[in-house]
């Protein structure tokens, strides 16, 4: 039978979500099921959720309401955003009808204190045995990193943001 693992892609480093999402096509490939979760909606439509919707029935792929950020002037909106993108991801988890399921960007619901990281180790403790997690972003906390089975830190060595070359359609969004 499948272990399925935790694993966990942090740091500062371009390649997090990008990961998720190669672990996301290997896992299709082989007729597995995935559903593919985004906490943090950005300014534009990534690649990712149109080939998702272009495409019904490859991919269940959820970006969460609005998202949050910390420059919302509106916290407590933020704060009910957050609880109910996490009651879906719990229920995703619960439900055991998938075999991967990426958690994109969760860290920050932890980093911004949105939900707490016993809650979320919690729900993660009781998940189906043969189902992968896969988490992404920056600042895992400690626990996360403890309770999961894979950890890859991606580290900034170079990203052209640094020499004014502004986000580009098609590699990072
Ligand atoms: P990707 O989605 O390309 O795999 P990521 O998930 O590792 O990147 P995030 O931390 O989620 O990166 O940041 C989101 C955006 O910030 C992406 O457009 C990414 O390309 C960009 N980014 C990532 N690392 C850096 C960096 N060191 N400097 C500037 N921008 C970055
Ligand atoms: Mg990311």
């Amino acid at each position: 039978m499948t272990k399925g693992l935790l694993s966990v892609f942090t740091g500062d480093g371009k390649g997090k979500t990008t990961a998720a999402l190669g672990l996301t096509f290997r896992a299709l490939g082989h007729g597995k099921k995935v559903c593919f979760i985004q906490f943090i909606k950005g300014g534009w439509t990534s690649g990712e959720a149109k080939l998702a919707n272009n495409f019904p029935g490859l991919l269940d792929f959820h970006v969460m309401g609005k998202g949050f950020t910390w420059k919302s002037e509106d916290l407590e909106k933020d704060r009910q955003a957050a609880r109910e993108a996490w009651a879906f991801a719990t229920r995703m988890i619960k439900e055991s009808t998938y075999d991967m399921i990426v958690l994109d960007e969760l860290t920050y619901l932890i980093r911004y204190a949105m939900i707490s990281e016993e809650e979320i180790l919690g729900v993660f403790s009781r998940k189906p045995e043969a189902l992968h997690l896969v988490i992404t972003g920056r600042y895992a906390s400690p626990g996360l990193l403890q309770a999961a089975d894979l950890v890859t830190e991606m580290k900034a060595v170079k990203h052209p943001f640094a020499s004014g070359i502004k986000a580009q359609k098609g590699f990072e969004y």
